[in-house]
């Protein structure tokens, strides 16, 4: 799977490539600065980025910046900012907009070789003879008269819709794109980078290719839903005699259990389906972001799949979850957490004493030291981890039961008090401070100084946004009602203390999280990044 099979047949057209560069691989990165980047725009610039680096050739991060009304700066600067954090570095970030004067001289010049003209067709007129294979009464104007009607385009004579350039293509070709695509919109419309300089607009058909050619592109590396255009693509190229790239389609990224379209991101943003861009449910480079997620792990999903010409295949998102657990493994420090606390009172436990129990950051990584977490009379443990009745598969404390607090003490289970309805408020046990049994089963807690209460933090736990793994067309009808959950006070023990956005730990036998922007100094908020895979005790 490598965009260079794809050119065996095509030498000549490679080594013409390659003198044009100087021999090296030139590829871009083309996003329309119509929304955030998700993570299929990482698979895209995983290729064109790592295909340019293992062959010592340049990249460029290229807006494709041709639809005024849908784009902005703030788009700008969350991808090119989305760029750096997958650790991809652009020899040059360029616009297609930069070269709205070039595909202006093209235009015309496309004109005077008898392969444009202005028409007046509605779009419903439009897409009809293209349906039908029937020309526009348009089509068989003179140059002159071409040229003097786009210039007037130009020069703003024209109401919006009134009036197009279109490639003379051959409106009986087999392919509908060769059957006279759209080369220029008039639109009134303010541009990010050009201003007010034009009310003419060229097309992603007409402006793609001639970029490409423009930038030297030696491989133009496209999702296979182009593979149709690159037939117009390379037809345009030559009726103006310039250098043609090879184009080489590839498979998008569809992810299982979640959407990857930047207008249906939109519409889950706008609606208020999710709470901004960044929402850890979406898959916006943003949200795995905010989520927890590191560079390195989704770019080891991108280095898994690797780059096949299958469409239609959906990977799925536990793929990307074992990927993000392989990474942060050896990335996260070790606290614990107790999310729905039972109180445990130590009977044989001085009241006023607290110890400092040591504990390794990384446990299969020595090196990275130890921290140090606070033991007292009273330690709080997981609800899930107490059982009335034990069994042989339970790894938690029941009645009469001797369990390890993980990194400290045995306990022992000696009384459970329970209120009026059963649930239980209390435990009482007894610890061993010899931990004279060996190989008991082990669970996590949090304690803290003697006489004070453990630190509280806000934990989110984030489940699928949709619930089918394949989201169908009713995609709004299939959001998971269950997609976050709060827990607004659960304990941690004090090696948190004082962390960043961004920092991130392995909560014992939980999972990986992250602690999230809404953090304030009084309290920590936690995303959850993934879950451990079993709750397996070693
Ligand atoms: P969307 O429908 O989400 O807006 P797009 O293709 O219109 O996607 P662009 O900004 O034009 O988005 O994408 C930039 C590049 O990323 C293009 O080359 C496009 O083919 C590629 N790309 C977009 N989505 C995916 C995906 N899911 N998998 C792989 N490549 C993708
Ligand atoms: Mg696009
Ligand atoms: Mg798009």
């Amino acid at each position: 799977p490598d965009p260079s099979d794809n050119i065996q047949n095509t030498p000549k057209l490679l080594s013409d490539h390659l003198k044009a560069t100087e021999g090296k691989i030139v590829t871009r990165f083309p996003p329309e600065p119509n929304g955030y980047l998700h993570i299929g725009h990482a698979k895209a610039m995983h290729l064109n980025f790592g295909y340019a680096k293992k062959n010592g050739g340049k990249c460029y991060l290229r807006f494709d910046d041709t639809n005024p009304e849908k784009e902005n700066q703030e788009y700008i600067d969350s991808i090119i900012d989305s760029v750096k954090w997958l650790g991809h570095e652009p020899c040059e970030i360029t616009y297609s907009s930069t070269h709205f004067d070039t595909l202006y001289e093209m235009a015309n010049e496309l004109i005077r070789r008898g392969y444009a003209y202005v028409c007046h067709q509605t779009a419903a007129e439009i897409s009809e003879g293209r349906e039908k294979m029937t020309e526009s009464p348009y089509r068989n104007r003179t140059v002159e008269e071409n040229l003097k009607l786009f210039d007037d385009m130009r020069l703003g004579k024209f109401e919006e819709g009134k009036a197009i350039l279109r490639m003379k293509g051959d409106m009986k070709h087999p392919n509908p794109c060769m059957r006279d695509l759209i080369a220029y919109r008039i639109k009134y419309h303010h541009h990010p980078m050009s201003g007010d300089k034009w009310c003419i607009y060229p097309s992603y058909d007409y402006t793609h290719c001639l970029v490409d050619s423009i930038e030297n592109i030696t491989h133009s590396l496209c999702t296979l839903e182009f593979e149709i255009r690159r037939l117009t693509y390379n037809w345009l190229i030559d009726v103006l005699g310039l250098y043609r790239p090879v184009v080489w389609e590839y498979a998008r990224l569809n992810l299982t259990h979640t959407v990857l379209s930047k207008r249906k991101i939109i519409t889950l943003v706008q609606n208020k389906l999710v709470n901004g861009w960044d929402d850890p449910r979406l898959s916006t480079l943003n949200a795995f972001r905010r989520k927890g997620y590191t560079p390195e792990a989704i770019n080891l999903l991108c280095d898994t799949i690797g780059v096949t010409r299958t469409n239609g295949t959906t990977i799925s998102y536990e793929l990307l979850e074992l990927c993000c657990r392989q990474d942060l493994d050896g990335k996260a420090t070790r606290a614990m957490a107790v999310f729905d606390p039972i109180k445990v009172v130590i009977t044989n436990y001085p009241e006023d004493k607290s110890e400092e129990i040591n504990a390794p950051n990384i446990p299969s990584k020595p090196e990275k030291g130890t921290h140090k977490i606070e033991f007292s009379r009273i330690v709080y443990i997981e609800r899930s981890d107490f059982r009335m009745e034990d069994s042989k598969d339970f790894f938690g404390l029941a009645p009469g039961k001797e369990i390890l607090l993980k990194y400290s003490y045995n306990i022992k289970c000696e009384k459970v008090i329970q209120d009026a309805d059963g649930k239980v408020t209390e435990l009482h046990v007894t610890y061993d401070k010899d931990n004279t049994s060996k190989k008991l089963k082990t669970i996590h807690w949090v304690s803290s100084a003697a006489g004070t209460e453990p630190m509280k933090a806000e934990v989110r736990l984030y489940e699928h946004l949709f619930k089918d793994s394949e989201i169908g067309d009713d995609w709004l009808n299939n959001i998971n009602p269950n997609s976050l959950r709060v827990i607004p006070n659960a304990f941690v023990d004090k090696t948190v203390l004082a962390s960043k956005e961004y920092d991130r730990y392995q909560f014992e036998r939980v999972g990986y999280f992250v602690v999230d922007k809404d953090s304030t100094p009084e309290k920590l908020v936690f995303n959850r990044t993934v879950s451990l895979k079993e709750n397996k005790e070693k």
